[in-house]
């Protein structure tokens, strides 16, 4: 590996000095030269306060600049723990302890849960951002004794994240930075990320998608990143119009609201055109992909990620490559298998468990020896995704194992089933899912919600459903909801659907 790009503090010197690192919108602009004096800083900072190497600071700082130099220099002086903002007093408990956080940084007069979850022998500091642009840390405490044993190297854990919890509770990744920076390296690859490009960060900084994808990326490939402080689809026009971004990358419901507010925002669409646009982290149905790429003008790339490895996995290829609709793409410095029950590898076109090698691909979860021995076989990584390789490469995914719906020994994708509910032109969203039944174990429903000002009947639902779909697919109730539950990031939170409608 090249060691001169083997942190994430060595990651931040790929700018020219003078070129801008990270812009807020209506604020400030950090050229590499200030992210890199800020970050070595504040990095020395923590240190002389008694934080360094192995230790763990949990961060509860909303997007924006401040928290992503706060991740830099916590990564650079000892392991940064990003956490939800958003989360109440008993969560941040539950990760203080869980992570062994020795302190937590917020900024001034905020996060009132946070700071009330503090555990004894825990400081706080506080994160403070003035117009100019400086970032300073303040402590009424100290951690201990001022620490001297250098920043961070390659393969230290620069940050403890959690697993999004969507089939199971949150599992503890701990992430190297040399897993780090093999995956920002695949990122600039798989985009030909350069210092002309400009990622536009909506994606949440306590994410892998985010921090790796949108953040470290873009930096390492020595461009801007414009930091505004979260996702807003009200706003994200006028973000574009101002910074000119040449990138983006998001969850599917983002991209949905963006479609949705598309004609008030058609004169600021029709005067950019972004290099590309870049889905993760859930499956966007290709109906969706299509109308992005007609409506903004610009190819939409499918790629699949997860916490443990990192973040990217595959990718759909930018032109003149092939992007396929309803395919995550090819492996970009990953290897990519599917593998049966038993660790066999099948062939193409058959569907089994997707596994994933890499130097991107974490060593195993911390403090769960159950979990790494089911998970990590013979130097892959099973990702608890179903899928199939196509004979050019092209993977794609037919959901996960854990929500497949299993109907009197009939598996059912029901992304499969989505993907025939939001053809139809009343859907706005939609999400199939397994429902106790007696004597079939599982039996299929559906919920979704409607395109503003449309009404349709459940029966017309079915029917369409039937035209479409082998009979035993077809959901036998469909819900018309006014929203669907979502996690943190965005994800459908599929596997509680049956509880949370009561149907259980
Ligand atoms: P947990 O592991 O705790 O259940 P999680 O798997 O949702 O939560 P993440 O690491 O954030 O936590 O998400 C990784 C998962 O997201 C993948 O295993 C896959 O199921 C899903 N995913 C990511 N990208 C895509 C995609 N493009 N299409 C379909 N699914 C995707
Ligand atoms: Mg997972």
């Amino acid at each position: 590996m090249n060691t001169r790009r083997a942190t994430l503090f060595d990651l931040i010197h790929a700018g020219a000095p003078g070129d801008p690192a990270l812009i807020m919108p209506d604020g400030p602009t950090w050229t590499f030269a200030d992210l890199r004096s800020q970050v070595e800083q504040l990095a020395a900072w923590l240190q002389h306060h008694g934080l360094g190497r192995g230790d763990r600071i949990a961060i509860a700082l909303g997007n924006g600049p401040a928290m992503a130099i706060t991740f830099l220099a916590a990564a650079t002086a000892a392991t940064a723990a990003p956490l939800n903002p958003k989360y109440r007093r008993d969560e941040f408990a539950f990760y203080y302890e869980d992570t062994n956080a020795r302190a937590l940084i917020v900024a001034p007069g905020e996060s009132e849960e946070a700071r009330a979850a503090l555990r004894p022998g825990m400081i706080l500091i506080e994160a403070a951002l003035d117009a100019t642009g400086r970032l300073t840390f303040t402590t009424t405490d100290t951690a201990g004794s001022p620490r001297r044993d250098g920043f961070a190297e390659s393969d230290d854990i620069a940050m403890i994240l959690h697993t999004s919890g969507t089939t199971s509770r949150p599992k503890r990744v701990p992430i190297r930075h040399r897993n780090l920076v093999a995956s920002t390296n695949n990122i600039i690859a798989t985009y030909q990320l350069s210092p002309a490009d400009r990622s536009l960060c909506v994606m949440p900084l306590f994410h892998i998608h985010g921090i790796v994808a949108s953040l470290l990326s873009q930096l390492a490939a020595g461009g801007a990143v414009v930091c505004p402080p979260g996702f807003d689809g009200l706003k994200f026009w006028s973000w574009v119009e101002q910074t000119r971004p040449t990138w983006y990358s998001a969850v599917p419901t983002m991209h949905q609201v963006l479609l949705a507010r598309a004609e008030r925002n058609a004169a600021l669409i029709a005067a950019h055109r972004f290099r590309f646009i870049r889905s993760s982290s859930a499956p966007l149905p290709p109906v969706v992909m299509e109308r992005m790429e007609a409506v903004f003008g610009a190819p939409v790339l499918e790629s699949y990620g997860m916490t443990e490895a990192s973040h990217q996995m595959t990718s759909n290829p930018l032109p003149p490559g092939r992007r396929k609709p309803g395919s995550v793409g090819i492996g970009f410095g990953v290897d990519v298998g599917i593998m049966d029950d038993n660790g066999q590898f099948l062939p193409n076109g058959v569907r089994g468990e997707v596994v994933v090698r890499g130097p991107n691909v974490v060593d195993g979860y911390e403090n769960n020896p159950e979990a790494n021995a089911t998970t990590f076989v013979n130097g892959w990584f099973r990702t608890g995704d179903q899928g199939y390789l196509e004979a050019d490469g092209y993977l794609c995914l037919t959901g996960r194992i854990k929500e497949l719906i299993n109907r009197g020994g009939e598996k059912i994708s029901p992304l499969e089933i989505d993907d025939v509910l939001l053809r139809h032109p009343a859907v706005a969203e939609a999400l199939a899912f397994a429902v106790p039944h007696a004597t079939l174990g599982e039996e299929v429903h559906a919920a979704v919600v409607l395109r503003e000002g449309m009404s349709v009947s459940e029966r017309e639902l079915r029917d369409h459903c039937a035209r479409l779909l082998a009979d035993f697919k077809v959901p036998r109730a469909i819900h018309i909801l006014s929203a669907l539950p979502r996690g943190a990031t965005g994800k459908l939170q599929r596997i509680t659907m049956a509880k949370t409608l009561g149907l259980t």
